[in-house]
């Protein structure tokens, strides 16, 4: 049975082996209701796999799965009920023109005719696409396709979205679109997996964030506390004169800053986490130099990634 307090995704120890090869590795996590969930990894980190369990088009070899309280081994029918996919491959009908695929799709998922014309058109207008409702997809471009391929995906009414790297080669625009789309929908009340290996996605969209390598789970938290815990903050400050190696042991003896280093005259400061030791550094320096400018960068998840795995995350 499905309960109001039911986390709309529950993954209990999720393993998933391919052969010998282990492509998802006693994987847990749940994601709550109304929250747009990032699955962040590099190329291969299990992913796709795991969606694909979840979506129920992939068995688990170990662990269980449960959506809206269903276990989707003993439930598949109400889990698929549930979901509104939009998949990698957006396979609409090109000869047929945006409305009727939707019209089609609607059929497919017995959405009531009463309904239909009303659902069509609000999605239409959701996507911007009201006004090429009579084209035929086989004109439209690949920005176009994907946000069609949105609509279809809410035509029933789903509770629980998932994308699967949505913005995987798309141009910066409709990554924006897609983006505010997302956005949206949550607006509306829907849960959100999306699973992605932009860093910046992640931090704009994602109330909550898993990062994943080798199909392990490394770290689970909001995009802010993974920076706060897992980020760097660099200054770079240039002085008049520039730093003796005196002042730079000084700074490197400061808590929490991780790295001194002076690079064509200018002072590079990396502090962990979110510039607490700002104040420290900048008091220490202004005791025996000038200081002429500062910079600060503020961490990322590209910070967080590489501290969390030792590499930088792969494109
Ligand atoms: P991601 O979506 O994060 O890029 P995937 O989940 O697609 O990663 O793949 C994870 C790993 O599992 C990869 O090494 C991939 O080659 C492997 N894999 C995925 N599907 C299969 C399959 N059907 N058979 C064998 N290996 C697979
Ligand atoms: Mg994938």
């Amino acid at each position: 049975m499905s309960r109001p307090d039911d986390p709309v995704i529950d993954i209990r120890g999720l393993t998933k082996r391919f052969g010998a090869f282990t492509a998802v590795d006693n994987l847990s996590f749940s994601v709550e209701r109304g929250e747009i969930f990032g699955l962040l990894g590099p190329n291969g980190s299990g992913k796709t796999t795991t969606i694909n369990v979840i979506s129920g088009l992939s068995r688990p070899t170990c662990g269980r799965v449960f959506v809206l309280g269903y276990d989707i081994a003993e439930n598949p029918r109400a889990v698929r009920a549930a979901l509104g996919a939009v998949p990698q491959e957006t396979a609409l009908y090109e000869e047929l023109t945006a409305w009727h695929n939707l019209a089609f799709h609607a059929e497919i998922y017995g959405v009531p005719s009463k309904e239909r014309d009303r659902r069509i058109e609000d999605l239409l207008s959701l996507v911007q696409l009201s006004d090429r409702r009579n084209s035929r997809v086989g004109t439209f471009s690949g920005g176009m396709k994907r946000r069609l391929a949105l609509a279809r995906s809410l035509l029933h009414d789903p509770r629980l979205l998932y994308f699967d790297e949505p913005t995987l080669g798309v141009d910066v625009q409709s990554r924006r679109a897609l983006w505010d789309y997302i956005l949206a929908l949550k607006d509306r009340g829907k849960t959100t997996l999306i699973t992605t290996n932009y860093l910046e996605e992640a931090s704009v969209l994602c109330d909550r964030l898993a990062i994943i390598d080798h199909g392990r789970l490394l770290a689970l938290d909001t995009p802010d506390t993974l920076k706060r815990r897992f980020g760097a903050t660099i200054l770079e400050i240039t002085t008049e004169p520039p730093p003796a190696d005196a002042v730079l042991e000084r700074l490197r003896r400061i808590d929490g800053v991780a790295e001194v280093s002076v690079d064509d005259g200018a002072l590079k400061v990396s502090i962990d986490g979110q510039h607490l030791a700002t104040g420290a550094v900048v008091t220490a320096l202004s005791q025996s130099v000038e200081i002429r400018s500062i910079t600060q960068r503020e961490p990322n998840l590209e910070d967080v990634f590489l501290k969390l795995t030792g590499s930088a995350l792969r494109d």
